[in-house]
């Protein structure tokens, strides 16, 4: 496969926006079909338009992780003005609708002032769509987590692992404890809550111990993600060694899980990209959902109509009961998978007073910066949001520059203004707003590759 060139890279820009959730539909289904992904076991196109969308609303970070997809320059960037993101949310609404996954995200997005977080949320509630808080938790308190929750956030998904160089952490099974901390935050508050781990060469043989730390929380825990290591932005890692793929995770997931998962039965997007499997959680033990390929992606395919509400899994299921009433040529082939998993899991549901949960794994293969495969690029079901419009994420951070350094165009009734990203002042001229990189790595907050390399731990 060959990679895109400097060239290719720097022509492509933001995709146009969808001029409606059914246009951003058929637009997906058409790029599925180009790229011969269009199987039955396909979401994208078929239930959604678009995996998830990522909404910067800082640059900023409080951690300098040895990963980071942030820029040398980001540091020095102000945050976007709250109008402008108001105006991205609104357009994500017309562009892909309702129940469009939002990542409210940055840099580290709870930097950004406490009302305008609260506002971006409850904005993107309000429209019917799900927030999810991406943090790294140092600040998401308890406090403030419940008054997200009140806006209306759907999910919070915590990135912890040992690239963030945390103080008195020096392995992923030590930050275990952490992780137990922040999950204790979010003890009955209707949330979702996710991890999300790096995948690195410094951390593979500790996923399996990771992993069993979230099959012992399942439930609690609805969704693992790991992100595969990948060289691309301020981060100094660089590039994964060989051992580390999308199988070998897998392999490693399955040992902590304690069981085969299936990895294929669900697709979002390029299965290069993205790898997603659920789980049926009793006792402590975890069990494939997804083991009869053929029967979920054939209730994929019959069931876009019903909407699944991640935060209430009782909702869904009812909801998924109801449609199967109406449906009875489905009945034998769900109901002998029902029969299948009672026999498998007997045990552990009488352990367990018959309480199942569901835990979810998903795998993401971001690519290197200089290794863009222009097939996955225009099949990217994770978009960032530009003032241009949606652009592929591997696409974004591979010229992060060009997007976070450029003026933002504002109208006034009277006057066309332009905002520039270094003083967050606004002006008439556009060229007065135009700042280069040497200006802005400056910064006195120099960090990833921009900084001087002796050690230097994060606090909590
Ligand atoms: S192109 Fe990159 S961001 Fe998009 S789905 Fe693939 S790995 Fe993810």
């Amino acid at each position: 496969m060959p990679y895109m060139s400097r060239e290719e890279i720097d022509a492509r820009g933001p995709e146009p926006w969808p001029q409606s959730p059914a246009d951003a539909l058929a637009r997906a289904r058409a790029v599925m079909a180009q790229k011969g992904l269009a199987q039955a076991n396909q979401q994208m196109g078929q239930r959604w338009p678009v995996g998830c969308v990522a909404l910067e609303i800082t640059q900023r970070c409080n951690l300098d992780c040895t990963l980071c997809y942030l820029s040398e320059n980001s540091e020095a960037v102000k945050d976007l003005p709250l109008a402008e993101i108001m105006t991205r949310v609104e357009k994500i609404f017309v562009a892909f609708g309702r129940n469009t996954d939002v990542q409210v995200t940055g840099g580290e997005p709870t930097l950004r002032k406490r009302d305008e977080l609260l506002a971006i949320v409850h904005r993107i509630h309000a429209l019917g769509m799900r927030a999810t808080l991406m943090t790294n938790g140092i600040r998401a308190t308890r406090d403030l987590l419940r008054d997200l929750a009140t806006a209306g956030l759907a999910d919070v998904a915590f990135h912890v692992d040992t690239t963030q160089q945390r103080r008195g952490y020096q392995t992923e099974v030590e930050l275990n404890a952490l992780r137990e901390r922040y999950l204790e935050r979010t003890a009955g508050l209707p949330l979702s809550v996710m991890f999300n781990t790096t995948v690195h060469d410094g951390n593979f043989e500790e996923i399996p111990a990771v992993v069993a730390f979230f099959r012992a929380h399942a439930g609690r825990i609805r969704t693992a993600s790991f992100q595969l290591q990948a060289d691309i932005g301020r981060g100094i890692q660089g590039a994964r060694g060989q051992a580390i793929t999308s199988a070998t995770a897998v392999a490693q997931i399955e040992r902590g899980a304690g069981t085969p998962l299936q990895f294929s039965a669900s697709l979002v997007g390029h299965p290069a990209c993205s790898r997603y499997a659920m789980c049926l959680a009793a006792n402590g033990s975890l069990y494939n959902a997804f083991d009869d390929l053929r029967l979920v992606a054939a209730l994929q395919c019959a069931t876009v109509g019903v909407q699944f509400d991640r935060a209430h899994p009782t909702v869904t299921a009812r909801r998924l009961a109801y449609w199967l009433c109406g449906h009875p040529a489905f009945l034998p082939s769900v109901l002998g998978w029902l029969a299948r998993k009672a026999w498998a899991m007997r045990e552990d549901l009488v352990r367990s007073r018959g309480r199942v949960r569901t835990l979810s794994f998903v795998i993401h293969n971001f690519m290197d910066a200089t290794k863009l495969e222009a097939d996955r690029i225009e099949a990217c079901a994770f978009k960032v949001i530009t003032a241009g419009g949606p652009i592929s994420m591997c696409l974004h951070n591979a010229k992060r520059d060009t997007f976070i350094l450029r003026p933002i165009r504002f109208h006034r009734t009277t006057s066309t203004l332009f905002w520039n990203p270094l003083t967050g002042t606004e002006t008439t001229e556009p060229e007065l707003a135009i700042v280069g990189n040497g200006e802005a790595r400056q910064h006195r907050h120099a960090k990833g590759r921009a900084r001087d390399w002796s050690p230097r731990r994060s606090s909590l």
